[in-house]
């Protein structure tokens, strides 16, 4: 009979659990992984990955309806909602497939079923089969997290609809509303409006996108206004009114409360952790708004008890929580990995102009102190976006004045999910705008409108 006991048990087989797996198995440690649903998590099943299948349809259906205007013709344009759906799920099933594979590989011990912390270093498993003990000297908590339901605005799967109803839905909306627009919001928003649902996005912020860097905010409403998108800020929904298909939303805008009519709604206004259930009160774990409290190496404050990803906060992304699982597997096998940087952590929206940024906008650079020197690179500057066809964006640096740091980095326009690395590798390697000016591009390339926002911000800029 296999021996229960293990170096590290993850809890969790999210994008911050798996690879925390892994890179404890690579290290020479004994690591069981226990997971409730599905391997890969939220991401590979739920979220990043087949949202990206989805936009990957209506972006090809989009310049499908442009064919014109690169000489080709293409008539009888039209979709499979189901065809759309089916192929997303077919991604996301490969990919969950390959998690599974790569811990057979790495002799990783994979405990299907949902796991609880009865007592400091045990985890007790319920399986199909009964219930598995397990112990553990470390282990690392990878539950993630779930959408948030606010009073009144809760899902149905039906009228009312989750981040997961979005993603397998019961038919095409024709009116939409779309409750929220952080990256899950605006992404939905963009791939219905781009299929052809009249869709309007509700946001209680004064912006859409609200993290983002206030041009490219308005970047992106100007962008999604042009596709008939209607966007309305400084809005809040208050009420649902659910009745025979149909939704009458109150929507309180300017002090006053309008009614609109929809079909279908998205409520996309946030995530909350998953931390209820797994015994963390009794361990003694702190727990601030859903959300496990760590300290900077996501250690929990219990010993031997880490939390990784989304349970651990913000920011919400999956490059976040397989970095943290990297950095917690390497300090249990006795290494002295550094702390992920959350400022050095790009944010990415793979809407309908694409939206991408890392580090601080030029206000939160201010409001820090900083005095700044700003750059800015429209698309319609650079040959090769004019050549794809994709005129529409902007690139925009941020540095301090006194030092050349590269404070932030945010953009708009296509492949800009792509093109954001660059400054990520550049704000770790402590880059400065002496650096980045000397570097060269290649070209034609998209990536020069990165080069030019630099020269840009010191005055150099060559084509504008
Ligand atoms: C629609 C959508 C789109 C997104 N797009 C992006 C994107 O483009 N880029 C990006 O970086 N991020 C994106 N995200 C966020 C990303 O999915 C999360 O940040 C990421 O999945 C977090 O990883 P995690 O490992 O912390 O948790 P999760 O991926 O949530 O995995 C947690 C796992 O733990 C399991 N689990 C929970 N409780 C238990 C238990 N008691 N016992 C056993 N197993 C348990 C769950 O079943 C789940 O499989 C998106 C999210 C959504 C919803």
């Amino acid at each position: 009979m296999a021996s229960t006991t293990y170096d590290m048990i993850v809890i969790g087989a999210g994008p911050g659990g798996y690879v925390a797996a892994i890179r404890g198995a690579q290290l020479g440690l004994k690591v069981a992984i226990v997971e409730r649903e599905h391997m890969g998590g939220i991401c590979l099943n739920w979220g990043c990955i087949p949202t990206k299948a989805m936009l990957r349809s209506s972006e090809v259906f989009h310049l499908m309806h442009r064919a014109k205007e690169f000489g080709l013709s293409a008539e009888g344009i039209g979709y499979d909602l189901d065809a759309v759906v089916k192929r997303s799920r077919g991604v996301a099933k490969q990919l969950s497939g390959g998690v599974a594979h790569l811990m057979k590989k790495n002799k990783v011990t994979v405990v299907m079923g949902a796991a609880t912390l009865p007592a400091k270093g045990k985890v007790s498993v319920k399986t199909d089969k009964g219930t598995e003990e397990l112990t553990a000297k470390h282990i690392i908590l990878a539950t993630g997290a779930r959408a948030r339901e606010l009073p009144g605005l809760e899902a149905d799967g039906d009228l009312v609809w989750t981040y997961k109803h979005a993603l397998v839905p019961p038919r095409m909306p024709k009116k939409l509303l779309v409750i929220g627009s952080g990256a899950i919001g605006i992404e939905f928003a963009s791939f219905y409006n781009t299929l052809g649902s009249e869709t309007t996005v509700v946001e209680v912020m004064d912006r859409i996108l609200p993290v983002e860097d206030a041009e490219i905010s308005a970047f992106a409403k100007k962008a999604f206004t042009k596709q008939k998108m209607k966007i309305m800020e400084k809005a809040m929904v208050k009420q649902l009114d659910r009745g025979k298909g149909k939704v009458t939303a109150h929507i309180e805008v300017g002090g006053k409360v309008e009614k609109h009519e929809f079909d279908t709604v998205i409520s996309a206004v946030g995530i909350v952790g998953n931390v209820e259930g797994l015994g963390l009160e009794a361990l003694g774990v702190k727990i601030d708004r859903t959300h496990v409290v760590t300290d900077e190496y996501c250690r929990t404050g219990v010993e031997g008890l880490y939390a990784i990803g989304d349970i651990a906060g913000a920011p919400w992304l999956a490059h976040k929580a397989s970095h943290e699982g990297v950095m917690v597997a390497e300090l249990i096998a006795g290494g002295h990995p550094h702390p992920v940087k959350p400022e050095s952590i790009a944010g990415c929206t793979y809407c309908h102009p694409q939206v991408a940024s890392v580090g601080l906008t030029e206000a939160k650079a201010k409001d820090a102190g900083y005095s700044v020197k700003v750059g800015r690179f429209p698309f319609i500057g650079n040959g090769k976006a004019i050549a794809l066809g994709e005129a529409e964006g902007m690139v925009k640096t941020v540095f301090d004045a006194k030092t050349g740091e590269l404070l932030g980095a945010h953009m708009i326009g296509a492949e800009v999910t792509e093109l954001i690395q660059g400054y990520v590798v550049g704000r770790q390697l402590e880059t400065t705008e002496e650096d980045l000016m000397n570097t060269v591009f290649p070209h034609p390339t998209l990536s020069e409108m990165m080069h030019e926002s630099v020269l840009d911000a010191y005055d150099r800029v060559i084509h504008i």
